[in-house]
């Protein structure tokens, strides 16, 4: 099949844990998780590990290079997916640098089950008190917005959007409940305030009543039963969600990224049990590429020195057959201990080539067209 150059992946973080920087860990790089999915205009960000960092640095400089003066740049909009609250995967957010530009629009999605709110979660952890400014004093325009498993994020939906009812009616008996969750309330049913212009509409959104009838490119949240296709349309991009429970702590969210017929699922942090995970091996099912948590040798996992079992992260044996049982097009290992140099991801990277050529190990800076 043709390849789709609208949709891009390139990898920005691809270690575990923690970052490494030693002379030894240049050819895999040693950044935390951080991917950047283009797909069409679409921007997406997975996690934000120190790989967010020099992103948000290139993005930067071309918003400034864009024109002039501030007026005529164009806002830089990002949607980013947060697979869970561990260090590796939100220790760069707070330098990326589009945060501090005004006109940024910040959309993040994270599971929603933890003690409290994910704005508030996130502002504990890595602003407020452990970091000079707080959450909410960043310049950008920020929606933070809890998710669960079966929630579909749409993102892109076109002028006229196949309607609530018709959505309904086409999808009676599996819809347990359709319900515009968060992003903004005041988006959903709400009419602006005087003067105001609703986020994402292109004029005074007057008689806006709800945003399944209106302009408004601000995304819609579904919620739908498990596993089911949803496939977007023109330039949608559509999000699924999973929650994989075997990772210490509030388990993880993996993610499905579908744009015209192509898609891509981002499992990291995850442990497969004996004979594979069957929940994640449905969600992927054929998908193109899956990405997949390889933290670990088998050799490493089984130590009886150093066991790593119930730490919550798979080893490249455990990727390899749930990519194979899942049918998938291309699998790219990811998420490496930080104690695996260049010479020994080599290694084991030839000895998966070798027996099968639809995988590769996640490199810092490699792109690929889906
Ligand atoms: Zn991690
Ligand atoms: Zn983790």
């Amino acid at each position: 099949m043709k390849k789709n150059t609208d949709f891009k992946i390139k990898f920005w973080g691809v270690r575990g844990s923690y970052p490494i920087a030693d002379k030894n860990f240049l050819e895999y790089g040693g950044n935390t998780s951080c991917i950047e999915i283009n797909a069409g205009s679409t921007k997406i960000i997975l996690d934000g590990g120190t790989g967010i960092i020099p992103l948000g640095d290139k993005m930067f400089k071309e918003h400034i290079s864009s024109a002039e003066n501030a007026q005529g740049r164009k806002p830089m909009k990002v949607t980013m997916l947060l697979s869970h609250i561990h260090q590796d995967h939100i220790q760069g957010l707070n330098f990326f640098k589009p945060l501090n530009v005004l006109t940024t629009q910040f959309l993040l999605f994270g599971y929603s089950g933890y003690d409290s709110n994910l704005d508030e979660t996130l502002s504990e952890l890595i602003f407020g008190k452990s970091f000079p400014i707080n959450l909410y004093d960043i310049t950008a325009d920020i929606d933070i917005c809890d998710i669960n498993e079966a929630n579909f994020i749409i993102l892109n939906c076109p002028r006229k959007f196949r309607d609530k009812e018709h959505y309904k009616a086409k999808h009676r008996n599996e819809v347990r409940m359709i319900e515009p969750v968060c992003v903004t309330e005041r988006n959903f049913g709400v009419a602006p305030l005087k003067g105001e212009q609703l986020y994402g509409c292109d004029e005074q959104a007057e008689g806006c009543d709800t945003i399944l009838n209106n302009d408004c490119d601000k995304p819609i949240i579904k919620r739908v039963s498990a596993f089911e296709e949803v496939k977007p349309k023109k330039n949608e991009v559509i999000i699924s969600t999973l929650k994989l429970n075997s990772h210490p702590n509030f388990g993880v969210m993996a993610y499905k990224i579908s744009y015209k017929d192509k898609s891509v699922v981002y499992a990291t942090d995850t442990e497969c049990y004996s004979g594979g995970s069957k929940k994640l091996e449905l969600f992927a099912k054929d998908t193109d590429l899956l990405i997949h948590d390889s933290q670990y040798t088998t050799e490493d996992y089984l130590s009886v020195v150093s066991p790593k079992q119930g730490f919550g992260h798979s080893t490249f044996d455990m990727a390899f057959e749930t990519a194979k049982a899942a049918n998938v097009k291309q699998l790219a290992f990811f998420h490496f201990d930080p104690s695996y140099d260049d010479k020994k991801l080599t290694n084991i990277e030839n000895s998966f080539i070798k027996k099968n050529k639809n995988c590769f190990f996640a490199k810092e800076g490699l792109e690929i067209c889906l």
